[in-house]
């Protein structure tokens, strides 16, 4: 049996041959880089001396070398990796995992550098529901009640944990951890709530204000139950794929939402509902799933801070000034009416840098906004910029494997990118 984080067993597994464990329908097979491109940039790396020394206390580690040891905490660079917990078989580890869906296989391009002070790990989580539903079976948003509870103890015993303001008051405490929560679900006030008070966690809920209360149903969850109720391949058609093509909500939200024009999205909203022969505040309000406006007056009992997710959950990238402005600026003093808070926090939806543009991150900045949030789930060692913050969602993933999720991983994530 695994006792907690101390039986923990890591087995960094650097193997030029071997492809990335393909996970689920989402991740491409990957190959892992070349072996000179190992090596040497990364063992010259500041970065990875802690693992470095952690592993055996040795110095060098080669490409097809498996080094094991007993990890407390660590600080890991790579570019494949397994995980082993001891007397159990080999768990292989995804680096593509991330916060929305989006983040999930993408790699930033723009240039970072080191953070001053201690960088906070920064948690995302979606849906707190173990139910299985149309709404949410296609998209993996879902957290187990019982497993975000264990995973908000192990937060409260191994981090500090930190006000939202902290961050950007600077002075941070030595292992600053903040929660957040994205989208509209019902279920973060109604199980996130009780929780966080539990242990006396203050988090910021980045809120998409017209999918509160009203007749607005949020894409992504109408796109889930069109493709559990009319089948992959009519969806996908519908958004223009070629025939025959079978898609799940998660690869078509991936590959046709984000260059969508605004006329665009409404008119596939609309088409979804026609198809499923339903009127779209019908749709929500039988969903059950979603908050009201009575619920954000909660939000302060809960120690949660409003946080702007934009007004509709759409993608940045292809938005014109105008349509930024409402999204980012509008969508703020809309959330500020709503919940009598000032809104100084901002998520962008589905967390892809690609969409932190310079034209949205001046609306954001000008706006109002100290802190902008992505989710590609790497560290913050590193950083686009001073304001800007990544996050990991560890989704469902067992409290013992949290390690991996909160420490190996971004590190994992963060140096694959530098050097591809
Ligand atoms: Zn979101």
């Amino acid at each position: 049996m695994v006792r907690g984080r101390k039986t923990l067993v890591l087995t960094l597994f650097i193997d030029n041959r071997t492809p990335m464990k393909k996970r689920g329908e989402m991740h491409r097979r990957r190959r892992i880089p070349r072996p000179g491109s190992l090596a040497s940039p990364y063992l010259v790396d500041d970065d990875v001396k802690d693992l470095v020394e952690t592993i055996e206390g040795r110095d060098e580690i080669w490409p097809g070398e498996t080094r094991q040891s007993r990890i407390e905490s660590f600080a890991a660079p790579g570019l494949g990796a397994m995980v082993a917990l001891r007397g159990q078989a080999k768990y292989p580890v995804s680096l593509a995992r991330s916060g929305d869906l989006a983040g999930q296989n993408s790699r930033h391009t723009l240039p970072r550098r080191a953070r001053t002070g201690p960088a906070p790990t920064i948690v995302v989580y979606h849906n707190l529901s173990a139910a299985k539903s149309p709404w949410t079976d296609q998209i993996s948003v879902n957290t187990d009640p019982d497993v975000f509870r264990r995973h908000v103890r192990y937060f409260a015993r191994n981090f500090d944990l930190i006000a939202p303001g902290d961050l950007t008051r600077g002075n941070l405490p030595k292992r600053p951890l903040l929660i957040t929560f994205d989208d509209v679900y019902k279920s973060v006030i109604d199980v996130g709530g009780p929780v966080l008070r539990e242990v006396n966690a203050q988090s910021i809920w980045f809120i998409n204000p017209h999918s509160v209360a009203g007749e607005a149903l949020p894409l992504d969850n109408l796109l889930s139950l069109a493709v559990v109720e009319l089948g992959g391949r009519e969806v996908a058609a519908l958004l223009g794929a070629p025939h025959g093509t079978k898609s799940s909500a998660a690869e078509l939200i991936l590959a046709h939402l984000p260059t969508l024009t605004y006329a665009q999205t409404k008119d596939l909203k609309m088409q979804l509902c026609q198809r499923l022969g339903a009127k779209e505040r019908d749709l929500r309000r039988q969903s059950q799933m979603f908050i009201e406006g009575a619920d954000l007056l909660q939000l302060r009992n809960f120690g949660m801070a409003a946080g702007n997710h934009s007004l509709t959950h759409t993608f940045f990238r292809a938005l014109s000034q105008q349509e930024l402005d409402t999204e980012i600026r509008g969508s703020r003093e809309m959330l500020r009416q709503l919940t009598g808070q000032a809104v100084k926090y901002l998520a962008i939806p589905y967390g892809h840098e690609a969409d932190a543009t310079e034209d949205a991150l001046n609306v954001a900045r000008s706006s109002g906004h100290t802190a902008i949030f992505l989710a590609h789930g790497r560290s913050n060692n590193r950083m686009l910029a001073e304001d800007i913050y990544d996050r990991i969602a560890p989704g469902n993933v067992r409290p013992e494997l949290l390690p991996v999720s909160i420490h190996l991983l971004p590190w994992l994530r963060t140096i694959r990118d530098r050097f591809h």
